[in-house]
């Protein structure tokens, strides 16, 4: 049984004016509090939030004696986050300066200090009292509350000053049960496409990863770089302009979209999902190497923990099972005959060594991954003379199964799972 939960995002309708103000003034104090908490944290090391309220919950609670007093508990584990991995990068050397600088705030809320109030409404306690507040409900909102996720006590709110509206953060969670696995469905995630295996079947799902992370990383330089000649290394308008850039929504939009794809057809079929089993730290050993080569490399290394890990995500959700397995040699040895597979000049189709045929590198990696699942422990190279018939029929059987079907992107975005056309076109290649 699997505990999920998912953030969401909800506006409050705009507010008159005297209620707004009373928020300012919580958030104006609960800023207070976070810094003078953050200050004393680092100052003293104290880590452990439970030490941090022990130590400062008394004069916390007498100086802000017109809050309501589980804003101290709230601001305790909001500071104590916050020096914790400031302490962290200052233990590694990378803290900038002495002091973590409290600068974004929302508002940390417990069970006593908000409360739902219908579907549609919530009241947070103030000094002022308790307010309700309305807030506009969104269709991905009505999808939690229909599909029956339970809101927990945490939630958070911001101000958006400009509009008078509240921007509150909902957490909702869910226990699901993992499914039964009838097969397995491995996924091979590379610098350019994400290639799965479904039923005997490749395909090729471009995402234009390296096109997106290089081109942007390069942008990226060029913008610091003249932004630091301009203006000085910690220039505001450098971060302004970097901020700007919208790498981060993009390949965020891709790697859900790839996901939510992949884990539905899984949940479909009833399969799990096979994944490589990258490091924790995929490129650690590359990062004093400065060679443009294992630079990219260590980017791409990034992004492909991040896909990885939004299928890993949303597989829970839907109860699908995911196995890693040992990514030695997948893209190497032949998965019929175990044998070296020569690729000429960085190409992505190469020749078995021994039985000469022809086979795309994303597709061996899916076979491998997916002999690699059904023998279980991962390690050895595969042999398919052990495996079950049906398995060895498909991969002796038509060329086609050396080869992948390519989706280009403005093509699969579009999809919710893998069409039940490419299900046809197997049972055809088989019956031939
Ligand atoms: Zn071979």
């Amino acid at each position: 049984m699997a505990r999920v939960t998912r953030t969401i995002i909800v506006r409050s309708v705009k507010l008159p004016r005297k209620m707004f103000r009373v928020f300012v003034e919580l958030e104006g104090m609960y800023r207070n509090m976070v810094e003078q908490l953050v200050m004393y944290a680092v100052r003293n090391w104290v880590k452990s939030f439970t030490r941090l309220k022990a130590l400062k919950y008394h004069e916390m609670r007498s100086i802000y004696s017109q809050l309501p007093s589980h804003y101290v508990y709230t601001a305790c584990q909001d500071a104590s986050t916050r020096a914790k991995s400031f302490l962290r990068l200052k233990k590694l050397g990378l803290a900038g300066r002495g002091y973590p600088e409290v600068r974004r705030i929302s508002i940390w809320l417990d069970d006593h200090l908000w409360k739902p109030n219908g579907y549609t409404s919530i009241k947070i306690a103030t000094h002022k009292g308790r307010i309700k507040v309305e807030f506009d409900p969104h269709k991905q909102y009505w999808k939690y509350i229909n599909r029956r996720w339970k809101l927990t006590s945490e939630a958070k709110i911001k101000l958006d000053k400009k509009n008078k509206q509240l921007i509150v953060y909902l957490t909702f969670v869910k226990k699901i049960e993992e499914r039964k696995r009838r097969g397995y469905l491995p996924v091979d995630v590379n610098e350019n496409n994400v290639t799965i295996l479904a039923d005997g079947v490749a395909s090729l799902f471009e995402t234009g990863t390296k096109k997106l992370v290089l081109g942007y990383y390069y942008h990226r330089k060029k913008v610091q770089e003249k932004y630091d000649k301009l203006y000085g290394k910690r220039s505001r308008i450098k971060k302004k302009v970097l901020r700007k850039l919208k790498e981060r929504r993009k390949k965020h939009d891709i790697k859900w979209k790839i996901a939510n794809l992949i884990v539905r057809t899984a949940c479909e079929k009833q399969y799990a999902i096979v994944l490589e089993k990258l490091g924790r730290k995929p490129a650690s050993n590359m990062i004093r190497r400065i060679k443009d080569k294992q630079l990219r490399h260590r980017i791409f290394q990034a992004s492909f923990k991040g896909i990885q890990r939004t299928i890993k995500e949303k597989a829970k959700e839907y109860g699908v099972p995911v196995i890693y397995v040992n990514p030695r040699n997948t893209s190497k040895l032949c998965p019929i005959h175990a044998s070296p597979i020569n690729y000429d000049n960085s190409s992505r189709i190469g020749k078995c060594s021994k039985g000469g045929g022809l086979w795309h590198r994303d597709v061996v990696a899916c076979w491998n991954l997916f002999l690699k699942a059904l023998r279980g422990d991962g390690s050895i190279a595969p042999s398919p003379a052990e495996l079950n018939v049906d398995v060895s029929r498909m991969l002796f059987g038509t060329k086609a199964t050396h080869d992948p079907i390519a989706l280009p992107r403005g093509l699969w975005t579009r999809w919710k799972s893998l069409p039940q056309i490419q299900h046809a076109t197997v049972l055809n290649k088989m019956r031939r």
